[in-house]
């Protein structure tokens, strides 16, 4: 009997990982039809300078709404549409959707940047560069408004390739920063060597910061480290008051998070702006968000 329950356990977990598997392999290949359906959205996640709350951006964050599976998570699909050389075409779908906003914030008085998340494909392409002064070209919009966020792991995959086309981006004016930093195993000797102008401190701990002296150590060296580079320092989970006061006496540079806001659609991000610019904020350079 005990032989038949482990042979169930087994058949159990064919079918499960069967059904992952199946999952996986309709991503894949639904990928570009969806881009073209107008299933792929991108959404927007505020940032702000501390202390004051200036508005100096917004992260571009994909979203699936997948017919069968609903709201799909960029967690999920992703590293699904990475593996592949799709993850090119989502890539610039992305980019220029954000410039094409950059743009409209630029016509409207609003100075804001739109940071981009890279893959790992990207930055092992030679071509990248180019393409993304092309986009910059198309859109119009100056290259210190576009901030590319990758990954330490993504550029340790392989630095022969990836420097140099960090160091070109870097070059041609765009921002680039290093995302989720601090889960790397690698973080600190690397970055000094990293051609970036930003680090993201790793939303693990600042959410972690309330509870944990340890999260909380975490992210105050992260903080002398990234000034002691000469690096601005973003913290991402930004939840509440609490965390947002700790990051300000650490003196963080920007936060983001669900205090702030959560990521937005187009139409509800530009409404958000909309109820914060009405408050008679002048100068766009000058817009203080009243949260
Ligand atoms: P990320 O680049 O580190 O983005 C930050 C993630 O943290 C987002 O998850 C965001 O919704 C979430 N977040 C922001 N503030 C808070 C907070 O206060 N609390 C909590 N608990 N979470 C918060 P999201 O949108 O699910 O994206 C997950 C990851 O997917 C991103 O992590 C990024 O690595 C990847 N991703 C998203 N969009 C793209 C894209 O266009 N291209 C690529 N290659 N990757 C993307
Ligand atoms: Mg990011
Ligand atoms: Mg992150
Ligand atoms: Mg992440």
């Amino acid at each position: 009997r005990a032989a038949r329950n482990g042979d169930d356990g087994v058949r159990r977990y064919a079918t499960a990982m069967g059904q992952v598997f199946l999952r996986r392999f309709q991503l894949v290949t639904q990928f570009r039809q969806a881009l073209d359906a107008g299933q792929i959205e991108v959404h927007y996640q505020p940032k702000v300078a501390l202390p004051h709350r200036k508005l100096v951006g917004a992260e571009a964050l994909v979203r699936w709404s997948h017919p069968e599976y609903g709201r799909l998570s960029p967690d999920e699909f992703v590293p699904v549409v990475e593996a592949t050389g799709l993850v090119d075409a989502l890539t610039f779908f992305v980019l220029e959707r954000a410039l094409t906003k950059v743009r409209e914030w630029m016509d409207r008085g609003l100075r804001m940047s739109a940071a981009v998340n890279l893959s790992v494909r990207n930055l092992a392409d030679e071509s990248f560069p180019d393409r993304v002064a092309e986009a910059l070209q198309q859109a119009n919009v100056p290259p210190e408004l576009l901030t590319f966020e990758l990954t330490e792991s993504s550029v340790m995959a392989d630095p022969d390739r990836s420097l140099p086309v960090l160091r070109r981006l870097r070059t041609m004016g765009v921002v680039l920063a290093v995302d989720d930093f601090g889960t790397g195993y690698s973080s600190l000797a690397y970055l000094r060597q990293l051609p970036v102008d930003e680090v993201k401190i790793d939303k693990s701990f600042v959410l972690g910061m309330g509870t944990d002296l340890g999260d909380m150590a975490v992210v105050r060296s992260i903080v002398e480290l990234g000034h002691s580079l000469d690096l601005v320092v973003v913290a991402e989970g930004v939840e509440d008051d609490a965390a947002r006061d700790q990051l300000v006496t650490m003196r963080c540079d920007i936060a983001q998070g669900y205090l702030i806001s959560r990521p937005l659609s187009e139409d509800r991000f530009e409404a958000w702006l909309h109820a914060r610019t009405e408050r008679g904020v002048g100068p766009a350079d000058e817009t203080i968000l009243t949260l």
